[in-house]
């Protein structure tokens, strides 16, 4: 089979279940078994409540196109799909707190030094 791009290492534990899910063509998605909190991409701990009780989901693979990119150059030489092409980021339906445009955030201040604290945003509550 003749690669066209830069291929992912499926290997990892926690990313072991969504890559099956693509050989299987199905979408897998990880959720958290405490707080219900769908996420990607696949990790050990659930990023909203910190709960190591991850499950997974299939998700319908139906969305909306959130943002768009036309790239006029390859921006990595692996790559040898002749541009323009496009680069698209997709609001899956199943994910119902994903971010969105114009959606209300608040700063959460985390230090992560003792000289360095880094102001970052969550969605507002
Ligand atoms: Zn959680």
């Amino acid at each position: 089979m003749d690669v066209d791009r830069p291929l992912p290492t499926p290997m990892t534990p926690e990313a072991k279940p969504f890559w099956d899910g693509c050989r299987a063509e199905k979408l897998m998605l990880p959720r958290c078994e405490d707080c219900g909190h769908v996420f990607f991409y696949p990790r050990i701990l659930c990023p909203r409540c910190h709960s190591r009780r991850i499950g997974w989901m299939q998700a319908s693979g139906r969305g909306t196109l959130h943002s768009f990119e036309i790239a006029h150059q390859a921006f990595q030489k692996a790559w040898k799909i002749k541009p323009p092409y496009v680069l698209a980021m997709v609001q899956l339906e199943d994910s119902p707190k994903a971010i969105k445009c114009d959606m209300p955030v608040e700063v959460v201040f985390t230090k992560v030094s003792d000289d360095v604290t880094l102001p970052l945003f969550q969605p507002r509550r």
